[in-house]
Parts: structure tokens; sequence; C-alpha cells
């Protein structure tokens, strides 16, 4: 008897890939984390929480992912569209309840991303306790370039974290003022969630965040993973 192999009702997803810096291969996202508040003088900025709490993770959609060079057209619904930068953590091996001291070695590599905001909705999320998708996890909300290896690069625990628009610095941290470093961030995470390879984090941003529009370019950079660019362009007919 032949086994058949049922066909798809509809086309599949497209399995959705960031480009391995240095060479030809791909690194397939499973999905995307982000930690909500992880430097000091963010949270001192949006004027929320207490600074020790234990940090708090939420979700994008994976195909929200935009790489680097892209032109963003400006997303529907938000008044108040700003940008995050933020150190990508990318696993190479998934697990729970990973020990701090074993962390790193899960970690492929790095990459620079952007955690664009719809702040208005966020906030307005945040006053009615609601959940943070309406503000967090739209469409190209994602900004990531390519993944640099570990093995390569290094892991990346301290260096400049900064973004620019046209040209003006508006964001500068260093990654060593993360509340929560990349160890414990893989730890606390893989204690609520199995992490699996493919999956990447989004890190937290330091303060300085704020709002872009259409014909703004955004330059984002962290010391050792290079640069990226986004252009924000009209919003689509
Ligand atoms: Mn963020």
């Amino acid at each position: 008897m032949t086994e058949t192999v049922p066909a798809y009702v509809v086309a599949p997803p497209p399995v959705v890939t960031l480009p391995v810096a240095g060479s030809g291969a791909l690194f397939p996202v499973r999905r995307i984390y982000c930690v909500g508040r992880n430097y000091v003088e963010h949270i001192r900025e949006m004027k929320e929480g207490d600074e020790r709490d234990p940090p708090f993770f939420f979700q994008k959609p994976r195909d929200a992912i935009v790489p680097t060079g892209a032109s963003l057209p400006y997303p529907v619904g938000t008044a108040d569209f700003q940008h995050e930068i933020e150190l990508v953590i990318a696993m190479g091996r998934g697990g729970r309840s990973i020990p701090e001291a074993e962390a790193l070695d899960h970690v492929y590599g790095y990459a620079i991303g952007i955690d664009l905001t719809r702040r208005d909705r966020q906030v307005d999320m945040r006053k009615r306790m609601l959940p943070w998708e309406a503000g967090k996890a739209f469409d190209r909300s994602a900004p990531c370039g390519p993944v640099h290896p570990a093995g390569t690069t290094g892991h990346r625990l301290s260096g400049a974290i900064s973004l620019s628009v046209n040209g003006v610095e508006r964001q500068r941290g260093d990654l060593s003022q993360m509340i929560w470093n990349v160890p414990e961030i893989v730890a606390k995470l893989s204690q609520d969630y199995a992490l699996e390879a493919g999956d990447i984090i989004m890190s937290g941003t330091p303060a300085g965040v704020g709002p872009v529009g259409p014909g703004d370019v955004m330059t984002g950079a962290i010391a050792g993973l290079g640069e990226i660019t986004i252009a924000v362009v009209e919003a689509e007919a």
C-alpha cells in the first residue's frame, strides 16, 4: 500500500529565517520572545514598576521579522510608533529550567533587533490591564539583522548599544547595564516555557525610546554586531 501525503488546503506559511553573518547559511526562527523591561533608565522614562521586579516576557509573531535594509510602511492603528533597540539572543539548543551556569551553552549567537511598538496602544492596554498584543505583536514589528555566531564573535555581555534616527542619536546604553543579563534571561524564560533551537529573545531596550514617522531612517548598532538600517515610509493605501 502506498501512503498518501495529505494535501494542504491552503499554502503552508514559509519558514522565517535570519541570515547568518559570514556564511550563506540561514537561522530558522521558531518563536520571538521579548523581555518587558531590562534597563533601569528605560523603566524610569516609562514610569512603570519596581526596578527590581523579576523580568516578564511577551511574544511577537515570527512573521513580524523585517530584514535590515527594508522600507517599512507606517503601521495602521497608531499615532505613536516608537523604536526600541535591543540585543537579540538566538537559541541554538532548547531546554527547560536551564541553569544560569549552562545558559550560554544554549545560545547560538546574537543579532541587532528593534522592538517596534505602537506606544499609544501599549499604554492603553496596560491601563486597562489587557494583553499587549495590539501594542507589540503587530505586522512588521520585529526588524532583525543577521545572526552572528557566538563561536565567532563571542558572547555579547557588554558593549555599546545605540539607535539613531536620521543620523541623530536617540538611544545609547551598554549591554552590561541590563538588569537581567543573558544567562539570567535564558534561565528565567526557560522556567516558564520549553525553549527550542530557533527561538530568539529580544532582551530589552535602554533609555531614549521615541517616535518615528514616514521619511525617517533608523540605524541600530551593537558593538561587535555591526549595524542595521530600517527606513519608515508612508502607510500602505
Ligand atoms: Mn522592548
